[in-house]
């Protein structure tokens, strides 16, 4: 083989997804670990606090050290943290937009704590003010919760299935605030099943997730987003109703995914199920080897 072959042929090489599941932490947060490796999977996500309470409970060194044992062992490359579902830093409540921004910083100083790449959240709905207004509380909350919690771990957006003033169902509200926040540790996670149900793509065909992430790779690039969340869709297009359904079962279908399989840009990425399992447990090994299997 020639050199300019060689480097061809280099070049060429297909990247593969760390293809993982949101999992149960029941029993302590190391279950985790052999919890995804069971399935199969290399990246993870689970809740670091309980996804409806404010309150959040600091993790024990103990705890955290069997974390990094579990960690350590495995082939997990990748792990995420999922933000409680009652955060809303786009609030007109002066006490819910308090306790979101106490709720996310010890989120993600339990992130910090335990190693994690970073923590999404949710980025909530400015329901009762303006648009403009709800990104600039958004904005500030979120800078609060970086200076909050120093470190490494990254406050990741995750796009928005819209509907109900909700901020971030398409890149402009997500590239906006991106760009005003001015830092390394901000990040963006795109849901497949959000994007189809905000609105923003009606058929996942190669050209139009081409188009889609032209938009996103001009208005915030694509190396921001560091995590897919990997989701059929229950509802129709543009319904902005989020309900996420098994690998093929909704109405993206195998198809979709078969298609984004091969968009380069978001085959280094984190992709992450977080589907109804065909036994109504959650993510499992099904849908895994479904993922894995468009990659063969
Ligand atoms: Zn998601």
């Amino acid at each position: 083989m020639g050199i300019l072959t060689k480097l061809f042929s280099h070049s060429t090489m297909k990247k593969i997804p760390r293809i993982g599941a949101h999992v149960s932490v029941e029993g302590g947060i190391w279950n985790a670990i052999p919890r995804i490796e069971d399935l199969g999977g290399t990246s993870v996500q689970f809740f670091g606090a309980s996804p409806r309470a404010w309150h959040t409970r600091e993790i024990s060194s103990e705890d955290t050290k069997k974390f990094h044992e579990a960690r350590k062992k495995s082939t997990v490359q990748e792990v995420y943290l999922h933000a409680s579902y009652l955060v809303n830093l786009a609030s007109a409540s002066e006490e819910i937009y308090e306790k979101s921004i106490h709720n996310l910083s010890a989120h993600l100083k339990i992130a910090e704590v335990i190693g994690a790449n970073g923590l999404i959240f949710h980025m909530g709905s400015g329901k009762g003010i303006s648009k403009e207004e709800a990104l600039e509380k958004e904005i500030f909350g979120m800078k609060k919760v970086l200076e909050k919690t120093p470190g490494r771990a990254m406050l990741i957006m995750e796009n928005s299935a819209g509907g109900g003033d909700k901020v971030g169902s398409d890149i402009e509200d997500i590239a906006y605030i991106h760009t005003l926040m001015k830092s390394e540790r901000v990040k963006v996670c795109f849901d497949t099943a959000h994007a189809f149900e905000a609105g923003i793509i009606d058929d996942y065909t190669e050209k139009k997730i081409k188009a889609l992430f032209d938009i996103w790779d001009e208005k915030l690039g694509m190396e921001h987003v560091v995590v897919m969340h990997i989701n059929d869709s229950k509802t129709p297009f543009d319904s902005h109703h989020d309900r996420h359904e098994n690998i093929g079962e909704g109405i993206i279908g195998i198809e979709g995914f078969k298609a984004l399989a091969k968009e380069e840009r978001v085959r280094d990425k984190a992709w992450i199920l977080e589907v109804p399992g065909f036994d109504g447990n959650g993510p499992d090994k099904r849908n895994i080897d479904t993922l894995k299997s468009i990659f063969a």
